[in-house]
């Protein structure tokens, strides 16, 4: 027969309360109902806090309590007992307010049968347990939605453990957390303790259970949770003793995982209550699978941070290494150079023709290796963060004037240089090394990639106005357009990248290192210009760089007195 029901009976008439134990006795069901009677409020919350009732029934006018007080003070004191309301016929509208503070029923005395008396314990009871259910799964819902938050907000794997402990206990103040993580790189596990948890000791037991049939084992093969009921006496469990000393009495493991792979596990542990009900496996299991989520997301933020921080290191050794090559290259190249135009110069005697013929091809060769060596170390230079722009006067018509020089009509024919210079190029302030640099890649790049046809390098001024109105800009235009292999779209993007070549049997033909277009970017942008290209593959391609300048304090008066004798007009 199941266990009766004991109901606290709260009421100073002895009359009242005996009427009520014989309607009781009249009409009981089962389980039934047995009621233990105090006659004042105090003593009766006393009860409460030391035996286990399922109801009471409340006088509202008590020697030490009267009306809607006494509701909300037992109330207050038992939080989780259904209260239902005794009261005299003439106070209905005070059990009405009770019934809104919280009491789940009322009966007035003079109306009460047994009937009457046991469905509204039974209702009371159901309707408090419904309630209470209710809050809880509310309660939940609401954590694991501020759990949530909590976790995603951070990308570091301790403070999400640290958040999922903290908001366990705060919810179940009698569970306690361990989390053990899985080290990706070596497998091996580490043990993280909860809170009032003496961490030391956890990580030595853990070490002591660390066995293939340990409970922790078993947790990490099985893909669902596992439930000890009684630790004490459950025989997968060792180290009971351990246990006892710390006042665990039942477990619940949960795998960590996240897109099936186990990340660790996190063991919840109960402080001197049974096995975890369904509801809150349910619970935990959700938290659980919420952290897992977040602890994947930090493990592969450090993972990503650290392999960042080894690929800027990796290439700042590379960066070392190609400097110090480069720069340890070009000295003998340079000393290469002088016997080879002390040799052409007939320094050393005369040479017959085809002698000469072989040393232009030496020389040629030379002027493509230094290109490249000189690349490297430009490209280094420029990548430092110091890098900037040196502004000097340069006078644009002599430093064209300079670089057509450095490249002569090829004598084969077979590719025809054409330099459309503006006139009337003034003097400006920029840094003539990086215009150079600029120029001499493309104009570079347009030989190697022309087999046949022109290549035409123009510049000019324009005046540009600023968005908002403001002083006009005087922008220098340089193009270099060539009638060569051109650039397959796929590839646009990516040209401008350090060492990036286009896949091409084209491209492999010639020597490159795919740094000339790295320094015109990275040039222009010092300079705080734009580069653009636009090609057709078969065809041809055009690269184009507009450079804001600062005209030089000569020309910015020839350029005034320019304006104002046009105004003047
Ligand atoms: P590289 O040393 O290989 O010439 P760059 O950085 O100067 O390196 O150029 C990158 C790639 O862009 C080249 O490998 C080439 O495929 C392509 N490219 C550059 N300029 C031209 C051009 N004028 N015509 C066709 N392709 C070009």
């Amino acid at each position: 027969m199941p266990a009766s029901q004991t109901i606290l009976l709260v009421e100073d008439n002895p009359g009242d309360a005996r009427l009520l134990k014989e309607a009781l006795r009249d009409c009981n069901r089962t389980p039934p109902f047995e009621l233990v009677h105090v006659d004042q409020l105090a003593p009766g919350i006393e009860r409460t806090k030391q035996e286990r009732f399922a109801a009471v029934l409340l006088d509202l006018s008590l020697p030490d309590a009267k009306g809607l007080e006494t509701v909300v003070r037992m109330q207050r004191e038992a939080p989780t007992l259904p209260i239902v309301v005794l009261t005299g016929l003439d106070d209905s509208s005070v059990a009405l307010e009770a019934v809104r503070a919280g009491a789940q029923d009322y009966l007035i005395k003079g109306e009460i049968d047994g009937k009457l008396l046991v469905r509204a314990l039974s209702y009371a009871i159901e309707r408090k347990r419904l309630q209470d259910e209710t809050q809880r799964r509310l309660e939940r819902i609401t954590a694991l939605k501020d759990i949530n938050t909590a976790l995603t907000s951070t990308l570091d794997v301790s403070t999400v453990v640290d958040i999922l402990r903290a908001k366990v206990h705060g919810l179940m103040p009698d569970v306690v957390a361990i989390v053990r993580l899985r080290d990706r790189e070596t497998g091996e596990f580490e043990t993280l303790a909860g809170e009032n948890l003496d961490e030391q000791a956890w990580k030595e037991a853990a070490q002591r259970w660390a066995g293939d049939n340990s409970i922790s084992n078993l947790v990490l093969r099985s893909p669902s949770p596992l439930r000890v009921v009684d630790l004490q006496s459950d025989p997968r469990i060792q180290d009971r003793e351990f246990l006892r000393q710390h006042g665990l009495t039942a477990y619940l493991g949960i795998p960590l995982l996240f897109n099936d792979e186990v990340l660790g596990l996190v063991a919840f542990y109960a402080k001197g209550h049974g096995a975890f009900s369904d509801e809150e496996t349910e619970f935990l299991c959700a938290l659980a699978g919420q952290a897992a989520a977040a602890i994947r997301n930090s493990q592969v933020h450090g993972e990503i941070k650290k392999l960042a921080n080894d690929l800027g290191r990796a290439n700042h050794v590379k960066d070392e290494f190609l400097g110090i090559m480069s720069h340890e290259l070009r000295t003998p190249l340079n000393v290469a150079r002088g016997y080879v135009e002390m040799l052409q110069s007939g320094c050393f005697g005369k040479l017959p023709d085809e002698q000469l013929q072989a040393l232009d091809k030496v020389a040629a060769q030379h002027r493509v290796q230094l290109g490249m060596v000189n690349n490297i170390l430009n490209a280094i230079a420029m990548e430092s963060e110091v890098a900037m722009a040196h502004c000097e006067s340069v006078d644009l018509r002599d430093f064209f004037d300079e670089v057509q020089y450095a490249y002569p009509q090829p004598l084969d024919g077979k590719v025809e240089f054409r330099w459309l210079i503006a006139h009337d190029l003034p003097t400006v302030r920029s840094d003539k090394t990086k215009l150079h640099y600029i120029l001499q890649n493309l104009i570079n790049n347009a030989v190697k990639y022309t087999p046949l046809g022109s290549i035409t390098v123009s510049a000019n001024l324009e005046t540009a106005s600023e968005v908002l109105g403001g002083d006009p800009k005087t922008i220098l235009v340089l193009a270099v357009a060539d009638t060569g292999i051109g650039i397959e779209e796929e590839f646009m993007s990516v040209i401008f990248e350090k060492f990036s070549q286009v896949d091409s049997s084209m491209t492999r033909m010639h020597e490159g290192i795919g740094l000339g277009l790295h320094i015109v970017k990275r040039c222009t942008e010092l300079l705080h210009g734009k580069v653009k290209v636009e090609s057709r593959p078969g065809q041809g391609t055009i690269f184009t760089v507009t450079l804001p300048c600062e005209l030089s304090n000569d020309a910015q008066r020839d350029a005034e007195s320019k304006d104002s004798s046009t105004a003047g007009r």
